[in-house]
Parts: structure tokens; C-alpha cells; sequence
């Protein structure tokens, strides 16, 4: 695998309650990887505790968005731009995560929301994966339609801006993560789909991983799994587990 910087996502979601609890939860996070050296950090809180976190960026902890919008400017009630985010120093987006795709979002709209963020130079974390992992095999059908869906006209220059999280939905929100060993078989089916369209130029891509991960499971999924990281929902929320995960990976 070609050495590429570790990556690990908190996705807040619609989390803490409080603007307080906000600052604390990444202020800890911020003083516990001060010594992390090989890992990328990024916390993705509510849109609302981006511009009050813009402190937080450094080298190692950066801020992302959960989401975005495609359109510049304009009337387009309720959206948040690109630019809007930059100005939050935002530098990564969560683009078509399964919580969105199951409120409707489509896959013509994430291609957009990936293309506009790319475009201006943010990274966009393409969120991909199926419902269901049976032994007939469509899941890597929708996997590989995910990401060719969402990466149409997505040029090679900007592939140093996507990352693809690979999410089974039934693990979101589970007790269990994914086996290691399934989680390696579809990094390496992931980079294959990569590698047919933009041929060696894909392995600049990060593969990372999200579903149930924890403290008790993290080291070995990062061992066995071959991805470069993880994108984090409900442990992302606890400091100190958060950080003990960097680590792990960090260390591996
Ligand atoms: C997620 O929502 O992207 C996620 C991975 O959640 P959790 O870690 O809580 O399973």
C-alpha cells in the first residue's frame, strides 16, 4: 500500500447539546494527539459549532462539515455553501453519508457536492456502502456504483482531495464492527474500482473505514483491515476514546 497520511473522522452527527460541551469535547481531543505525528485528525461538528471551532485547526486537527451544498450563492434556503465552510476553516466534507442517503439525497447529488468540494480544494470523504452483506454478492455491485456514481467528472488532479469512507449501513450504530478480514476484502475491492478508472493515479486515495469501530476493536481492524483509518460516530464523541483510537492507529 502506498504511504499515505492516517486518517481519522469524528462525525459528530447531531451532537453534543451545547456549544460548551462542543468546545470541550475538541479541546480535549486537541490536547490529547499533540504528539501524534503520522495521523490526520478531523472533528465534524454541527454546521452551528464550525465558526466557533475555527480555532482548532492545526496540523494534526483539522475541522470538517457533515454536509454541503453544490450551488454557490443563491436562494437556496436551509444550504451551506463551500465557500461559506471555508471561511469556518472547514478543509474536509462528509459527502452522501447513509443517514442522508436515507433522507433522500441522491446519487447525482453527491456527485455535485464531491465535485464542488474538490473543485475548491477541500476533501471531500465519499461515504459508500451496502445494506445488506450476504453471500449473493450484490453489495459489491452498489459498492462500485456508489463510487463511480459519485466520482463522474471528478478530474485526476483533484484525487489528493477524496478520500472514500467505506460504511457498511448495518454496521453504523451496531454493537459490532465489520470482521477485519471483510473490511480488507472490500478496501482491496474498493481499490480496484479506483484503480479502473483513474488507473495508478487511484492509489493517491485514502480508504478508510467506519462502522461500530471502538477502543476494544480498533487495533484490529486497522492491522488487518489495510485501510487508512476510520470515520468515527459515537466514539467520536467520547474524548478519550476518540484519542486512544488515534493512537492505535497512529502507532500501527
Ligand atoms: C457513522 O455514523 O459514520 C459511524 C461510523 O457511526 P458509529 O461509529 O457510531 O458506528
Amino acid at each position: 500500500m502506498k504511504k499515505l497520511k492516517k486518517l481519522v473522522v469524528g462525525n459528530w452527527k447531531m451532537n453534543p447539546s451545547s456549544l460548551a460541551e462542543a468546545k470541550k469535547i475538541a479541546g480535549d481531543v486537541k490536547r490529547g494527539v499533540k504528539n501524534t505525528k503520522k495521523t490526520q485528525v478531523v472533528l465534524c461538528p454541527p454546521f452551528v459549532y464550525l465558526y466557533p471551532l475555527s480555532g482548532v485547526p492545526r496540523t494534526s486537527v483539522l475541522l470538517g462539515s457533515q454536509n454541503v451544498f453544490y450551488e454557490e450563492a443563491g436562494s437556496y434556503t436551509g444550504e451551506v455553501s463551500v465557500s461559506q465552510l471555508s471561511q469556518c476553516k472547514t478543509s474536509f466534507v462528509i459527502i452522501g453519508h447513509s443517514e442522508r442517503r436515507a433522507m433522500g439525497e441522491t446519487d447525482d447529488q453527491i456527485n455535485r457536492k464531491v465535485r464542488a468540494v474538490t473543485h475548491e480544494g477541500m476533501t471531500a470523504i465519499v461515504c459508500v456502502g451496502e445494506k445488506i452483506h450476504d453471500q449473493h454478492g450484490d453489495y459489491l455491485a452498489i459498492v462500485k456504483k456508489q463510487i463511480q456514481d459519485a466520482l463522474r467528472d471528478v478530474s485526476k488532479k483533484l484525487l489528493d482531495h477524496v478520500v472514500v469512507a467505506y460504511e457498511p449501513v448495518w454496521a453504523i450504530g451496531a454493537q459490532d464492527a465489520m470482521p477485519a478480514e471483510d473490511v480488507h476484502e472490500m478496501a482491496l475491492f474498493i481499490k480496484k474500482v479506483l484503480r479502473d478508472m483513474y488507473g495508478i493515479l487511484a492509489d493517491g486515495i485514502r480508504i478508510i473505514y467506519g462502522g461500530a469501530v471502538n477502543t476494544f476493536n480498533a487495533q484490529h481492524i486497522i492491522d488487518g483491515g489495510y485501510v487508512h483509518g476510520f470515520l468515527i460516530g459515537r466514539e467520536s464523541l467520547k474524548a478519550k476514546n476518540f484519542v486512544e483510537i488515534i493512537k492505535i492507529v497512529d502507532l500501527s
